[in-house]
């Protein structure tokens, strides 16, 4: 079933600066949104980064450069297995904890919480490490009322989804947001410089302009 609110003749970048005809009318309702973790509510790629430039040597790298899904792709000078290697220690459990959040979704998820529980479904292998990281993020959130579903495997999202009874997903991750909207789901891509790409997806680049999504029910 489609919101009613829902358009896809809206603008495809959408920002509170874009004056009053930009602006969407806030269209989805906190109980029916989940999120992915990494690039979306988790800033894992800020750690990648920094291990690039100290460990290899990259000083003026930054995540402008990661304009690819697949990080050999974007740093192809560079030796697979070194890659790799930073890719693992970036998910391991130790570096996962030092992760920043993306900036401002820290306070927009203690805001959603008021109302629907969170829900989050990732596309890791193991829920528990992100899951402490979660919580370390929004402490104030009871822990009963935070959901993580780890899939081993983003292709895997969309059942996790329909039984969740989730209609809206924020996900950074270019194939899985146009294999959602395939199956039916409405998607928000959190802009990334991996997933910049023509497309009609509704984006957001922060989460202010996720907040301004939101229909916020007026008194709880
Ligand atoms: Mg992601």
């Amino acid at each position: 079933m489609r919101y009613p609110f829902a358009s896809t003749s809206l603008p495809k970048r959408v920002s509170p600066t874009d004056g009053c005809s930009a602006v969407p009318s806030p269209r989805f309702v906190p109980w029916e949104i989940a999120f992915d973790i990494d690039g979306v509510v988790a800033d894992t790629m800020a750690v990648f980064v920094e291990m690039v430039r100290e460990k290899l040597g990259i000083a003026d790298f930054s995540k402008e450069h990661l304009t690819e899904y697949d990080l050999h792709r974007c740093l192809p000078s560079v030796a697979r297995e070194a890659l790799d290697e930073i890719l693992w220690l970036t998910l391991s459990d130790e570096y996962t904890l030092r992760v920043p959040p993306c900036p401002g979704a820290p306070e927009f998820l203690a805001k959603l919480s008021r109302y629907a529980p969170l829900r989050f479904v990732t596309a890791r292998v193991w829920p528990e490490s992100i899951t402490r990281w979660l919580y370390q993020v929004v402490p104030e959130v009871p822990r009963e009322a935070i959901t993580v579903v780890a899939t081993g495997d983003p292709t895997a999202k969309s059942d996790v989804l329909r039984e969740m009874g989730v209609r809206v997903f924020v996900e950074d991750r270019w194939d899985t947001c146009e294999r959602l909207r395939e199956e039916g789901f409405e998607v928000v891509v959190y802009d990334q410089p991996w997933n910049r790409r023509g497309d009609n997806f509704l984006r957001v680049s922060d989460w202010r302009e996720m907040d301004n999504l939101v229909r916020w029910p007026s008194r709880r």
